[in-house]
């Protein structure tokens, strides 16, 4: 996890909250299973199990690693496609290479984001650089798909680099976390994601004991998943560690607090803050495909299959 410095968190603007503001409860909070994901590298799936209309207008999470890969060891996803949604990759250890089907790509590195809109068809492949195959080391991130609305399901696709320097940071107000704005609004500040759909997305890594109010929109759902550490989330301060997701209920802020005591080899609690406005539409999610209806993944499957989400650029990754 990155290091944050009491010299870094005076610098950034404090979140202030009203006093009148409710902390949002707690509903549930589940377990992410591991898995495996393209040519095998390891995940937790973040959302396994909690109800479609719980995550709306998100579809899927998987934390990617965190895992220190031998030499060789590195692995990727090799071409495939997506439409009806869109595709948020957040390194933040380690290194991913990016190519799409409409010249869309590029490195993403520890801190950098690659918003990738499939809308209505595009190809893509992700893999670590030759370099990190052949040296190994330490790889962390997360990918998470935002839904579409039916209107907006065959758009044309769309591709953003986030650097890691325009990301918004604030300090929380007791100067213990640093909260990392990569979309959405939160607390006034702008972070530089733009998505179809509105949502918000906050990294937050927090000093032992450090204690979180998020003002979050009312009419966004609101979840917490753990990347790393262990802590309590909400009114009720249910406890959560590591690969745990939270599901909050109604209110105007989202409480995080750390454990006095954290696992030793981070000292800190990591977690995701995301929330968006709900599509309220039905969800038919069939492998790279997310549309309202099981007519429309037939089609997706048939229009791939003729080859109309574009072709793999000459010269490209394999
Ligand atoms: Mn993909």
């Amino acid at each position: 996890m990155p290091a944050v410095s009491a010299d870094d968190l005076l610098t950034f603007a404090k979140i202030e909250v009203p006093t009148s503001a409710s902390s949002r409860p707690v509903l549930s909070v589940s377990t992410a299973p591991a898995g495996v994901e393209g040519e095998g590298f390891p995940v937790r799936r973040a959302f396994a199990g909690v109800p479609s209309s719980q995550l709306d207008p998100f579809v899927h999470m998987d934390q990617m690693g965190e895992v220190e890969y031998a030499p060789g060891e590195p692995r990727g996803t090799p071409w495939h496609p997506h439409r009806g949604f869109e595709t948020v990759t957040y390194m933040i250890a380690g290194t991913f290479q990016h190519q799409d089907s409409i010249g869309g790509g590029g490195l993403i590195t520890g801190g950098d984001t690659q918003w990738m809109t499939a809308g209505g068809g595009i190809l893509h492949i992700e893999r670590p650089p030759d370099d990190l195959v052949a040296s190994g080391g330490l790889f962390h991130g997360i990918q998470l798909w935002v839904n579409l609305p039916a209107r907006d399901k065959l758009i044309a696709p769309r591709y953003q680099d986030i650097g890691r320097r325009q990301i918004v940071r604030l300090a929380s107000a007791d100067g213990g976390a640093l909260v990392r704005v990569i979309a959405g609004q939160v607390a006034g500040h702008n972070g530089p994601g733009v998505t179809h759909t509105p949502i918000a997305l906050v990294h937050v890594t927090m000093a032992a004991g450090a204690r979180l109010e998020l003002p979050w929109p009312p009419d966004f759902n609101g979840l917490v998943y753990v990347l790393g550490g262990q802590g309590s989330v909400g009114s009720d301060a249910a406890p959560v560690r590591t690969g745990q997701l939270a599901v909050l209920g109604r209110g105007d802020t989202i409480l995080v607090a750390a454990d006095q005591h954290q696992e030793v080899r981070t000292s800190s609690l990591d977690v995701l803050v995301l929330g968006g406005q709900p599509i309220g539409e039905p969800v038919v999610a069939y492998g790279p495909f997310v549309m309202n209806t099981k007519a429309e993944i037939a089609q997706a499957f048939e229009d791939y299959q003729q080859g109309r989400f574009g072709s793999v650029p000459a010269g490209s990754l394999t």
